[in-house]
């Protein structure tokens, strides 16, 4: 065994506690998250589980965890087949269109692949066979093509939501699916495997042609990739029941081995703030019903990754967060404030004459009174982050180094040795901070171009314009034409750009 690896301290949703993270494997974390449906494009709430367990496997890998990190796709499900039928297209191919839409969706949001993406359609043999353990060990039953899970059979049904069959029973309502013709044993019971009619997509199975029930796929998937017990597994908080206490079901009692999953990471999930239309404001749970829906592209459209994924590190994990354009305005404006600190530091290396890869200048010394904040930062954000990933906790540390670089920057002097050599290192471990995060890793130039372009598309701004009205300023100028001069500025100064003269001449901003 290696060096000591920081201990992570985790939440887990089915004690309720927080404990001290141990892989079964020191140094190795197996983890599965329950991935996406693919019959539509997917929506923020997707994208916050998405992002959030980039974190969690970049922050892991970077203490020295070996992580094998699998999430899989839905790419066989009913919802598939009804769109796939109302398109007249193959729900097979309906759901490899999605799957290539998320891969865009989630690149741009700066996502790092998973291990593995298996695919439900990729393991119906593995499906069949672990329904076969269950259907042999009485754990489930086959009626008329049909296979289902006896929830009776198994004791610890209801541990992860709390919840208790008898009391389910008394208090049910429209929850379950009454879908089955009475063929079920007990109304919780729930489909392993469906019979398919013929013009259906199916696969021959020892019950006929069909094809498997929703949750069987992630007790196959995860077992074939990771074991019979798995570190973590995660998904969105809105799966806890009944997805996941039934693949507990499913996996536990196929496997014998308890538990399933030592912790359990539950995402909260994405309120949306709106008016209503008597001008009341709401914030109201994210649905398709209510038409308060945003797809992850509708908000790429507007806002810049950087700005999303900073925007979804404000809240803790396991909160609810509340999409507001007002939140990713000032996530859009903190991202700025942060790059805009790499590239002061940038500017001064490269006004004294350092590389900012090459030539570090001679270290190590530091200017007086940044010996803490250089020494100590990646301990305490580490530390932030090993507390149940506490992510706003992480952001507030970032902040705080990008004030001092702004301080620091603040002269027009050259920078001593010892500046240029402090200012190289507080460079370093914003970046660092923000390959965790997964910010901050383009280049300041280019990230500010980008998101001063996405303003300018929110404005209906377009630069050019801009720069032009700025030409003809500067030619009234020259022609001591100052009436026109004025005039041009306020029209610029009521589309929202503010223009700084200087004696290196006129640059602008938007306000
Ligand atoms: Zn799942």
């Amino acid at each position: 065994m290696s060096e000591e690896l920081r201990t992570v301290t985790l939440y887990d949703s089915r004690t309720g506690e927080k404990r001290a993270f141990e892989p079964q494997q020191p140094g190795t974390v197996n983890m599965y998250v329950c991935g996406v449906t693919v019959y539509d494009l997917t929506h923020i709430g997707h994208a916050r589980v998405f992002v959030f367990f980039d974190v969690v496997q970049r922050f892991l890998r970077q203490l020295g965890y070996d992580v094998n990190y699998v999430r899989n796709h839905t790419d066989v499900d009913d919802k598939i087949l009804k769109r796939a039928e109302e398109r007249g297209v193959d729900p097979l191919e309906l759901s490899e269109k999605y799957i290539d839409e998320l891969d865009d969706d989630m690149s741009e949001l700066g996502i790092e692949s998973p291990n593995a993406e298996p695919k439900v359609s990729e393991h119906i043999d593995d499906i069949i066979e672990f329904n076969q353990r269950l259907l042999d060990a009485d754990y489930a039953y086959e009626v008329d093509g049909d296979v289902y899970y006896r929830v009776e059979a198994f004791e610890d049904y209801g541990k992860l939501s709390g919840r208790n069959l008898d009391e389910m029973q008394a208090g049910r309502s429209g929850r379950v699916d009454d879908d089955d013709d009475g063929k079920k044993e007990n109304p919780f019971d729930f489909a392993l495997w469906k019979r398919s009619e013929d013009d259906e997509l199916g696969w021959e199975s020892p019950w006929g042609r069909g094809r498997p029930g929703w949750h069987i796929e992630c007790s196959v998937m995860s077992t074939s990739y990771l074991g019979d017990t798995i570190d973590i597994h995660g998904g969105g908080s809105d799966l806890i029941f009944p997805h996941h206490e039934n693949e507990i079901a499913q996996s536990e009692a196929a496997s014998g081995e308890t538990p399933f999953a030592n912790f359990w990471m539950h995402i909260g999930m994405v309120n949306v703030a709106e008016t209503t239309e008597d001008g009341e404001e709401v914030v109201r749970k994210m649905s398709k019903s209510l038409g308060n829906f945003w797809t992850t592209r509708d908000v790429l459209g507007g806002y810049h990754p950087d700005a999303i994924r900073y925007f979804m590190h404000t809240a803790l994990y396991r909160k609810p967060i509340t999409y507001a354009i007002d939140n990713l305005e000032e996530a859009t404006q903190r991202v700025e404030y942060l790059y805009t600190a790499l590239r002061r530091i940038d500017d001064v290396l490269e006004r004294a004459g350092y590389g900012i890869d090459g030539d570090l200048p001679e270290g190590p010394r530091l200017a007086d009174g940044f010996d803490e904040l250089v020494e100590d930062f990646q301990e305490r954000f580490e530390v932030a982050l090993a507390d149940d990933f506490n992510t706003p906790k992480a952001l507030a540390l970032v902040g705080e180094l990008a004030r001092s670089i702004n301080e620091a920057t603040q002269s027009k002097q050259e920078p001593s040795e010892a500046l240029a050599y402090t200012l190289y290192r507080l460079r370093e471990h914003m970046t660092w901070a923000g390959s965790i995060l997964g910010i901050l890793e383009r280049d300041p130039q280019t990230a500010l171009s980008e998101l001063r372009e996405l303003r300018l598309e929110a404005m209906e701004l377009d630069a050019e314009e801009i720069e032009e009205k700025i030409a003809a300023r500067k030619e009234a100028r020259e022609n001591e034409n100052w009436e026109k001069a004025d005039a041009l500025r306020d029209e610029l100064d009521e589309m929202g750009v503010e223009i700084m003269d200087s004696a290196e001449g006129t640059s602008w901003r938007l306000k």
